[in-house]
């Protein structure tokens, strides 16, 4: 669906819709390629976070929704905060997600001579200049427009090529306009006005040569045919200083919607005390992506009351007019309760594979085999009684026990007196019980509890002990029919063998 550009910062009829094909020196756009081009620009300093995480989506959901595309840029201009293991952790926590971009990866450091030589035309063409200021002279001058309430001002804005002094660094600066307002159309924030008096002249191409994040963003957004960007809303200025960029070069535009950023559950700014933050601990922690791709887009975006929507639903309603002004607040409970949702709902052989690796992985639990086909088995009651991979794990870990099971633990306690003979006839009658069926071995136990003329606690809290000494577990009869009768068995006789009984 194509969507007709609001573009304040140059004339409509250079909208991308219209580009022509020198314009989009990496990507070209065929004769049938949708108008839609979103991006997600992560600068590789660290992990994936929640708020990156959400700007992506909404990027990749954006594109999907309009068969658009989405495009993956790795802003790694800054060499010195850049690392490749940040790049591959936010590559990892995309691909967790599920957030396939179209096309290579891009990699802004890799396109420094593009920007170099744009900033150059920038000179050629009157809309930059070189500046000669020395870090001190820029120090002396911000402190002096700092306290005559004025803008920043180079004094070689005015000055001619032929002052120019021979062999001195110098940076190129945006030769900004002193007048007139900068206009965002913001498809969040609605028309936002900034006085040109307030925005003074950047600098593009550090002395150095290398780019400035506010040159290499216009550029390669130009350059890959960006339509629309969609960013956290602390860009917001960004904004306008990269419209007058744009202007100098005569290029359209993107249309912009900047999100609010989140906040923590206390409503202040989300920081590291809020707890974990990046997405991978939620992946480590066992949430399912399709889960944190629910709970990510109710950050911030609605759609009436839809609470749950499974992700080919999202794509087919998601639009940036659900996008709401005020931040959104990160809520764990809500978090843990969708999760709770897709998993009950998740197919089991799935889930046991997560939470086997889980067990192993995380847990270091030796595993063998008859213990995985347990596990295998028990999903589908297992996962009732989860909120996460975690927690389907804690809950399996019975399954899992090595024999002879340690028999410690609160329902564990040694037995006593008439407890242990009991089991022992308990263990007859189980051994001589054909139907392992959950509801059989219910009745069975009830039946034994009656026989023995006594409260089902007497038979339940040693049969429990013996089975799976302390750890999490369901109903007895349930218990034993996910053990397995073999099993079932092997541990009432470790547990009348130990003598605890
Ligand atoms: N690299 C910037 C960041 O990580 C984003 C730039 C943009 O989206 O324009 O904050």
């Amino acid at each position: 669906m194509p969507i007709m550009a609001v573009l304040p910062c140059c004339s409509p009829s250079d909208a991308h819709g219209s580009i022509s094909f020198d314009s989009c020196p990496f990507f070209f756009p065929g004769p049938f390629m949708s108008d839609i081009i979103t991006r997600f620009a992560p600068s590789p300093t660290g992990y994936l976070h929640i708020g990156g995480a959400r700007t992506a989506l909404f990027n990749w959901l954006f594109a999907r929704a309009n068969d658009g595309k989405f495009l993956l840029r790795v802003e790694d201009t800054d060499r010195a905060r850049s690392t490749s293991e940040a790049t591959q952790a936010i590559l990892d926590g995309m691909a967790w997600l599920g957030l396939d971009h179209d096309d290579e990866v891009y990699y802004q450091s890799k396109n420094a001579a593009r920007h170099a030589q744009i900033a150059h035309s920038l000179l050629q063409s009157g809309g930059a200049y070189r500046c000669y200021m020395t870090p001190d002279e820029v120090t002396a001058e911000r402190e002096a427009a700092r306290e005559e309430g004025r803008l920043f001002c180079s004094p070689w804005r005015e000055k001619e090529a032929d002052d120019a002094p021979e062999n001195k660094p110098c940076v190129i600066r945006l030769k900004a306009p002193r007048e007139g307002e900068t206009v965002i159309d913001d498809q969040v924030q609605g028309t936002v006005t900034f006085a040109n008096t307030a925005l003074d002249d950047l600098i593009l191409l550090r002395a150095d040569g290398t780019p400035t994040y506010m040159l290499a963003v216009v550029v390669d957004d130009h350059d890959m045919c960006v339509s629309h960007v969609i960013r956290g809303d602390d860009h917001l200025v960004n904004a306008a200083r990269q419209c007058l960029i744009y202007q100098a070069l005569n290029w359209p535009a993107p249309i912009f919607a900047h999100i609010p950023l989140i906040h923590g559950p206390d409503g202040k700014k989300l920081s590291k005390r809020h707890g974990a933050l990046g997405v991978e601990a939620y992946r480590d922690m066992g949430y399912l992506p399709e889960a944190m791709r629910n709970y990510l887009v109710r950050l911030g975006w609605a759609h009436g009351d839809m609470e749950i929507a499974s992700t080919e639903e999202l794509i087919t309603v998601f639009s940036l007019a659900g996008i709401n002004k005020a931040p959104a607040r990160l809520d764990f409970d809500k978090m843990a309760s969708i999760n709770a949702h897709y998993l009950h709902r998740a197919d089991n052989d799935r889930l046991a594979g997560l939470a086997l690796d889980y067990m192993k992985g995380v847990k270091n639990w030796p595993i063998n085999t008859a213990a995985e086909q347990r596990v295998r088995g028990a999903m589908e009651i297992i996962k009732k009684r989860a909120k996460t991979i975690s927690d389907l794990a804690e809950q399996s870990y019975f399954l899992v026990r090595q024999r002879p099971i340690p028999l410690s633990g609160k329902t564990a306690k040694p037995l006593k007196g008439d407890a242990m003979p009991r089991l022992a006839r308990l263990r007859e009658v189980l051994q001589s019980q054909s139907d392992w069926q959950i509801e059989a071995l219910d009745k069975g136990l009830k039946d034994f509890a009656e026989t023995e003329e006594v409260g089902f606690g007497k038979v339940g809290q040693p049969l429990r002990a013996a089975l799976s000494g302390g750890a999490p577990a369901p109903d007895l009869g349930t218990t034993c029919a996910l053990l397995g009768k073999e099993e079932t068995l092997a541990r009432l006789n470790d547990a009348l063998a130990a003598n605890i009984a």
